[in-house]
């Protein structure tokens, strides 16, 4: 039997943990791995692009453990109602190659990509940021929002989205969470959000070359957390950002960034920095308090591995999970037409 969270069961184990414990669980997960880097297994992820979106295979391994996600990207699906991203994904034994489990992972792409972003501006960002631009409040921004609070202290959110209905679900969302030490602005346009915020997250989702950010937004000393361009033809920032003297870019795994990041609009020797490298400081994260530090975020399949082994553990630890027979347990495993051959199969059909 294999063990299986559906969206009930994700949403019991984030309610008992409590999102911001998760959050920084999982945070503490990936920085982990990212600091054990040279032990993965790692590649591009496989993309199927669609003029509309597109559906990627995500594989890592440590040797022990093996994990990949099924993950699309359609940002036009809002207007069906339906979700801009889905995934789920599976845990596997290497040893055996059996799955151990079976996941949802729309949600906690979700919790991941947050966790991820918080955990690069804990490194990159000045440590006195309080002030944090949202641009795009779609699905992943109450995360982003949750995880910048509990794990770097922003305690100001200035918010936009070119859909104000999007903007009045975050707010209302960020209510309910009730963080008496949370002030939540909304904004006319993305320059009025990223006015004087030492952080500005971009999460929006359109299949084209944008640019949320123009070069004469961004301050010195600011750290850019870039969400969502994560596809070819799918950026956010203007190039000339980028292009800045003072900018330090850092991405997550350099040849599957140099396709999907916002980095795709640089030559091919742009020099940029793995995050691997600053968390074994082995590259410095910013060099002065007037650096641009640019996450350059696309997300990559370990931080997908690190949190199925994190979900894969608290499952086992917390009572009320279940298993799906996904793989046949037979007496002889030569016989596996036995399966077919048994009675209650026989009726059933
Ligand atoms: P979503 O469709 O739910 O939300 C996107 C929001 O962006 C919408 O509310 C839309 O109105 C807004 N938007 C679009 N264009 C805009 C603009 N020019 N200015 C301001 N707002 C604008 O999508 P989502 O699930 O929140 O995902 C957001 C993006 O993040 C997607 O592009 C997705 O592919 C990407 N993503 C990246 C990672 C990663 O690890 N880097 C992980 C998950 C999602």
């Amino acid at each position: 039997m294999v063990d299986y969270i559906g969206i009930e069961r994700i949403r019991e184990l984030v309610a008992r943990r409590g999102a911001g414990v998760f959050v920084e669980e999982l945070a503490r997960e990936i920085e982990a791995d990212f600091r054990r880097w040279a032990d993965f297994d790692k590649s591009p992820r496989h993309a199927t692009h669609s003029a509309v979106g597109v559906i990627e295979l995500m594989p890592a391994s440590d040797g022990r453990l093996y994990s990949f996600k099924y993950v699309n990207g359609h940002p036009k699906n809002t207007a069906e109602g339906l979700l801009t991203v889905t995934a789920f994904g599976v845990l596997a034994d290497v040893d055996t190659g059996y799955p151990l489990l079976l996941s949802e992972l729309t949600v906690t792409t979700a919790l991941r990509t947050a966790a991820t972003s918080a955990l690069a501006a804990r490194w990159l960002a000045r440590p006195d940021s309080r002030t944090m631009a949202l641009i795009g409040n779609g699905a992943q921004s109450e995360f982003q929002a949750l995880a910048f609070h509990r794990l770097c202290g922003i305690r100001e959110l200035r918010l936009y989205d070119v859909d104000p209905a999007a903007t009045e679900k975050l707010e209302r969302n960020l209510a309910k969470l009730a963080l008496a030490d949370l002030r939540v602005i909304r904004c006319r346009s993305a320059a009025e959000a990223a006015f004087g915020a030492d952080v500005v997250t971009t999460v929006t989702a359109d299949k084209r070359n944008a640019t949320i950010l123009t070069p004469d937004m961004v301050a010195a000393g600011m750290h850019l957390n870039a969400v969502g361009g994560d596809c070819p033809g799918k950026t956010e920032l203007h190039r000339d950002i980028l292009l800045r003297a003072d900018a330090r870019v850092v991405v997550e795994y350099e040849p599957q960034s140099r396709i999907e990041g916002e980095i795709q609009q640089l030559p091919a020797d742009f020099p940029v920095v793995e995050f691997a490298d600053v968390v074994a400081r082995r590259a410095a994260a910013r060099a002065s308090e007037r650096d641009v530090t640019i996450f350059d975020s696309v997300g990559f399949a370990l931080e997908d591995f690190s949190a199925l082994r994190y979900l894969h553990a608290l499952n086992r630890a917390d009572r009320g999970g279940t298993q799906v027979d996904l793989v046949p347990q037979l007496p002889n495993p030569k016989d596996l037409y036995s399966v077919l051959a048994r009675p209650a199969l026989e009726v059933a059909a």
